[in-house]
């Protein structure tokens, strides 16, 4: 046996690697490599009463324990060394709960985990810490992904605050000036490429094969370990009580592969007493994970994603399929869709209710809708829908909604004269 906790194996073919190899495709059958621990092994080490550990953690105003991810490092990586954490801090985010929102979905407990209130304003801080703290660990200088935006955005943060060499390829045109404006800001190389997101990230794993360059897609397995974090931080939040269901957004499934390896493992080590039931939400033009839950898994859809304002799950070929199936099949979940419509009026109900969420997350939010409709979420039932951006990075998709009124919840601001008479009559 190995000194290490964790290790790296096929989700294919089962064939083992150490923790510690820079490659994240299996060399015998080409599919992704997982980071697997040894549960056994792990529950020595958090001791005889992890929960208690963990509550004493969130007191700590110290990183890492303040970080939402690394107050439960050994749950995360547990063979990373404490020295090569790279936290801005991240996670920590709020568990709202409004009755607008409720109203809206038709249960009687929903509550928005709002990811966009991470440093970069979305979720995928929790993976990227996670991924730049294994590249320092592993003497990565320099770092790359492919984004349609929010992950650019996380990269090029941690590889800033980490002292590393940041490199983006994204799809030129396709992504918002508030999602460019980022990775610019943060001073990493970035460069816009004529082609869609697959046509990225086909050329970042050929860039970055020989190892020179360290890979930080969502095919990089240690960034999945960082993301399970949203899924511990909530039931800890909750009290250590599991929720019915936990409704996701879907675009390459990273996040909802993690979302359910994170919830077995806490099931697995005795942290939580029964596993909830989790529920994908895809956009209707890019719906290739909705098209084979729907055939029960038979076969992997790939297709053209069409356009839609979720542009952070615009992708056609999802990379962690496999990962995403068997979450879904191992907690009895299910996949959903709606239109661009459905999703705009969503994340409209959630913002005027003060809780800011993008595009991306309004699918979630309007697929929980649409499974408690179909009575597959039940009106008793405890939701948590994961918000996965902030709104604020996505303005040019909510101004035109509203002056533009393109849905029945469009407030366009009013233009008018500037005097008291004017005013007092506007407001009657
Ligand atoms: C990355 C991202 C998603 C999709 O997550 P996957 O892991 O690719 O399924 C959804 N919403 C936002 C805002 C994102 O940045
Ligand atoms: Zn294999």
């Amino acid at each position: 046996m190995s000194e290490t906790i964790s290790e790296l194996r096929c989700i294919a073919c089962g064939q083992r690697k150490d923790v510690k190899t820079r490659q994240f495709r299996c060399d015998a059958c080409g599919d992704l490599l997982a980071v697997e621990h040894d549960l056994e092994r792990l529950a020595a080490r958090l001791g005889p009463n992890p929960r208690a550990s963990f509550d004493l953690r969130r007191a700590e105003m110290q990183l890492p324990y303040a970080s939402g991810v690394w107050r439960y490092h050994e749950l995360i990586l547990p063979d990373l060394p404490k020295e090569a954490i790279v936290s801005l801090p991240e996670g920590n985010t709020p568990l709202y709960r409004r009755g607008a929102i409720e109203r809206f979905v038709g249960t009687e407990q929903v509550y928005v985990k709002h990811e966009g209130e991470n440093p970069t304003l979305s979720f995928k801080d929790r993976g990227m810490t996670a991924g730049v703290s294994w590249a320092v660990h592993a003497g990565a200088k320099r770092v790359a992904c492919a984004s349609t935006g929010d992950t650019s955005a996380a990269m090029a943060a941690y590889a800033a605050a980490a002292e590393l060499s940041g490199v983006v390829l994204l799809p030129h045109e396709k992504v918002s000036a508030e999602q460019l404006a980022q990775p610019i800001s943060y001073g990493a190389r970035v460069l816009a490429l004529d082609t869609d997101f697959d046509g990225c990230m086909k050329l970042v794993q050929e860039l970055t094969a020989s190892g020179a360059i360290y890979l930080l897609n969502s095919m990089n397995p240690f960034r999945i370990e960082g993301q399970k974090a949203i899924g511990i931080e909530t039931v800890h939040q909750l009290g250590w009580q599991v929720p019915d269901w936990f409704v996701i957004p879907v675009g390459n499934a990273g996040n909802i592969s993690a979302l359910g390896k994170g919830l077995r493992e806490l099931h697995a080590l005795g942290l939580i007493d029964r596993l909830p039931r989790i529920a994908g939400a895809q956009a209707q033009l890019a719906d290739p994970f909705y098209l084979s839950y729907r055939e029960d898994f038979a076969q992997r859809h790939s297709l053209t994603a069409g356009p839609t304002i979720a542009s952070a799950i615009r992708i056609g070929d999802p990379v962690s399929y496999e990962k995403a199936r068997a979450a879904v099949q191992e907690l009895h979940g299910v996949v959903t869709e709606v239109s661009d419509e459905e999703a705009m009026e969503a994340k409209a109900v959630s913002d005027a209710a003060g809780v800011h969420i993008c595009p991306n997350s309004g699918v979630a939010l309007a697929g929980a809708r649409r499974l408690r409709e179909e009575g597959v979420i039940g009106a008793k039932e405890r939701v948590v829908v994961i918000a996965t951006a902030h709104g604020g990075k996505f303005a040019s998709t909510t101004l035109p909604y509203h002056t533009e009124r393109q849905g029945p919840l469009a407030n366009p601001p009013q233009v008018m004269e500037a005097s008291l008479q004017g005013i007092e009559e506007a407001l009657g």
